[in-house]
């Protein structure tokens, strides 16, 4: 018998109590982000070992990232000291792979099978399509990629997947023999590590049982995102002692486009009948203001199970802030509002790795990075590259960088055959052998190259075309805006065709970095001061700081908390996203909101929404409406501030957004209040405008210097030192 003063039971309420202790038969925890569904799991692990109800290796749990695993087998080592090394604790993917090894033979691998990662999947399946003589073009490899992904994902084999009639013929086939090519290679993508396990499962009833009988306790986080295989897999291995313990939020499913099933979590009580459903209702993680704003968010989806979520832990109600929502300008604006915030909490001694940055999609960490190396913060993006290190802007910089220096070898290197131009490895190995012959950079020795007969007519061809567009890109060097010139570079050489052509669920962030660069190249005065700012960037490497703000996708965040979070870039089209925007129904949507509810929940204290009234996209500024969700937020939990200014070329554009009823309520919603004693991080209150005089210097956010010529109220009239006479809002006007 365990005392229930037992360190790994104290504290727990009664109902956390109830789902640790009931170790016996199957539980589902169902409950609200921030209710200790975690916790429990890590209570319920220590639990079982210290009560001796099994060993380490016959506990089996299963967490949605290796880093969630490491972390919760740290907990279980605080609570009840090494042992918990041997739980079998890891990602499905991971523990897949451990079962696996040990029954290679049964699905045709040997057991130092490899698994391949993303690039060398897709080289496999090209190869089979070029055996089969499917034309790429066609049938897009990528495309069958996600098919045969999805399948995997449904535990469809090869088999199932012909026999279950249909059109798609072309691509079962075609999943059949990648399949057998995989075999042939020994080797497995990471969607077999679940179907191969499955299949030896269904067909050596000896293994299964094994593996049944050995896992006496299963515990799942994160429920509401496994899949149809992962599903399966679960409901296989707890046949045996059937004591699975599974805990999810159906408002937090974020991850339907990867073949998750919401559905699971309606299913478990009724392949487990008897099952004990748990709900947590008190939240430990965030202030009042917090849930309540997030709970309203939410009630705005339908089909929910409906839950309560309430306070579980004391607030002091001084201490106690809003959510706060900010109108700015535009990216630039938000990203120094963000990182003024974020330098007003440190002043207040908070730790910067208690604050996060959570962003709808990759594209947008950029103006938060470039913003925090220029102050001199640290920062991590974490699950992904820093913006300038990833593929593709790396690829789209080394265009750049050749155009305006024709000798640079690696860029050249980098991209002659990117996209592909027919430039195989012979070719390359040409032109590095004339360099060096000739003592000249690449690209020179490419040029000298297509004159002669060194090269087959085919890359010759191809060879010339390529240094023709660099030649002309370069002539353009003077005359054309470098940003514009830079987009034209981008499309005229096939890159970003070659992306929004692939089918991988991660190209379409990669064509919005792309998009995201040109935009960035417009804060500088040149591409060379562009290249040369970027370099410095990147050298200036602030990474290994252990105390640093973390800026993440909001996918990325699921499960993780943070005292401070910044929702940037709530704006139609950028969240929601406008992929889910132009879906019909509402699934896409609703998908949206749930990924606002996971964020506004990752927030112990505090949260600051923002949302800017333009996004330069692509070459191009536009105008931006809030997002839906800032409209949603409760006035009653929310401090509305920011102002939007007159757009100076677009008034009729900015007037209907002007008229929209989120932005009134954020230019209204709080009339000029100074810093309210509850609002956090505001570094100077804001004047009102009856501080600006006529004839005094100011300084406007895109407008620059200028004098004050007019007061009307709150906007002002400044006839600016560059760009003339504008009527602005007086708060985005500074005294200088
Ligand atoms: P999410 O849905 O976001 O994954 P969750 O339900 O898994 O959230 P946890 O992360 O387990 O919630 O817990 C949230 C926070 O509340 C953690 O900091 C945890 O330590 C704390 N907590 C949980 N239960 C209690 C309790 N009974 N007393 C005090 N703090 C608690
Ligand atoms: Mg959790």
């Amino acid at each position: 018998p365990v005392p229930p003063d037992a360190p790994w039971l104290k504290g727990l309420n009664p109902e956390q109590f109830q789902a640790v202790t009931t170790t016996e038969g199957p539980v589902l925890v169902l409950s609200g982000a921030g209710t200790g569904k975690t916790k429990v799991l890590t209570s319920r692990l220590a639990h079982i070992l210290a009560s001796n109800l099994a060993q380490p290796w016959q506990c089996l749990a299963v967490t949605f990232t290796n880093r969630a695993a490491r972390e919760m087998k740290e907990r279980v080592a605080q609570l009840v000291g090494p042992v918990s090394d041997g739980i079998w604790l890891g990602t499905f993917h991971s523990l897949c792979l451990r079962i696996l090894r040990s029954h290679a033979e049964a699905v045709g691998l040997s057991g130092d099978f490899t698994v391949l990662d993303a690039d060398d999947q897709m080289r496999v399946l090209k190869q089979v399509m070029a055996e089969a003589h499917v034309d790429p073009k066609a049938t897009p490899p990528q495309g069958l990629m996600a098919t045969i992904q999805r399948w995997k994902d449904r535990a469809v084999t090869p088999e199932k997947a012909a026999a279950d009639g249909g059109a798609e013929g072309q691509a079962k086939a075609l999943y059949r023999a990648y399949q057998e090519r995989l075999k042939s290679l020994n080797a497995c993508d990471f969607g077999d590590l679940l179907l191969h396990v499955l299949t030896v499962f269904l067909s050596d009833a000896e293994a299964l049982a094994r593996w049944q009988g050995r896992f006496r306790y299963l515990l799942v986080d994160e429920y509401q995102d496994t899949n149809v295989a992962q599903y399966l897999w679960l409901r296989l291995l707890a046949q045996t002692h059937r004591n699975i313990c599974c805990v999810g939020d159906d408002d937090q499913s974020i991850y339907s486009w990867r073949g998750a099933e919401v559905g699971n979590i309606l299913r478990f009580e009724k392949d487990f009948p008897g099952a004990r459903v748990v709900r947590l209702e008190s939240n430990y993680r965030s202030t009042p203001h917090i849930l309540a704003a997030a709970s309203a968010l939410i009630a705005n989806n339908e089909g929910r199970l409906g839950k309560t979520l309430r306070p579980g832990i004391p607030h002091e109600p001084e201490s106690i802030e809003k959510i706060r929502t900010k109108a700015v300008w535009d990216g630039v604006a938000e990203a120094r509002m963000v990182v003024e915030e974020i330098e007003t909490l440190q002043r207040r001694g908070e730790k910067l790795s208690s604050m996060a940055i959570l962003v709808r999609a990759g594209f947008q960490t950029r103006e938060f990075e470039e913003r925090l190396i220029t102050t001199g913060i640290a920062y991590r993006v974490i699950g992904g590259p820093r913006f300038y290190e990833r593929l593709e802007i790396r690829d789209a910089m080394a265009y750049l960088r050749l155009v305006v220096s024709a000798a640079d070898g690696l860029a050249f290197e980098r991209i002659v055959n990117t996209p592909k131009r027919g430039l195989g490895e012979a070719a390359i190995q040409t032109i590095h052998m004339a360099a060096r012959a000739e003592q000249v950079p690449l690209l020179e020795a490419a040029r000298r190259l297509t004159g002669t007969d060194e090269l087959k007519p085919k890359p010759r061809q191809a060879l010339a075309k390529f240094i023709e567009d660099l030649d002309r890109w370069r002539s353009l060097l003077d005359s054309m805006p470098h940003a514009e010139l830079a987009a034209t570079i981008l499309d005229e050489s096939g890159y970003v065709e070659m992306w929004k052509a692939d089918k991988s669920p991660d190209a379409p962030g990669r064509v919005e970095n792309l998009k995201e660069l040109v935009a960035a190249l417009e804060e500088y005065d040149s591409l060379a001061s562009f290249l040369e700012h970027v370099a410095l960037v990147m050298e200036n490497d602030s990474r290994a700081e252990a105390d640093s703000v973390v800026i993440m996708t909001l996918h990325g965040a699921k499960g993780l908390e943070f005292d401070s979070v910044f929702l940037p870039g709530w704006e139609e089209e950028v969240f929601p996203h406008s992929r889910a925007l132009a879906e019909s129904g509402t699934k896409g949507l609703e998908e949206e909101r749930r990924l606002a509810y996971v964020g506004l929940t990752r927030a112990r204290k505090r949260v600051l929404v923002s949302f800017a009234a333009n996004r330069r996209i692509y070459n191009q500024w536009k105008s931006q409406l809030p997002s839906r969700f800032v409209d949603e937020l409760p006035d009653s939990h929310v401090e509305r501030s920011g102002e939007r200014g007159l757009h100076g070329s677009g008034l009729e554009e900015s007037r209907a957004a002007w008229n929209d009823p989120a932005w009134s309520r954020a230019r209204f919603g709080q009339p000029r209040q100074a810093a309210a004693p509850t609002s956090w991080g505001q570094a100077k209150p804001r004047e009102s405008s009856s501080t600006f005089k006529t004839g005094q210097r100011v300084f406007h956010d895109k407008f620059g210097n200028g004098t004050v010529i007019a007061l009307d109220g709150n906007k002002l009239e400044i006839a600016f030192d560059k760009a003339g006479i504008k009527k602005v809002l007086d708060s985005f006007v500074s005294a200088v």
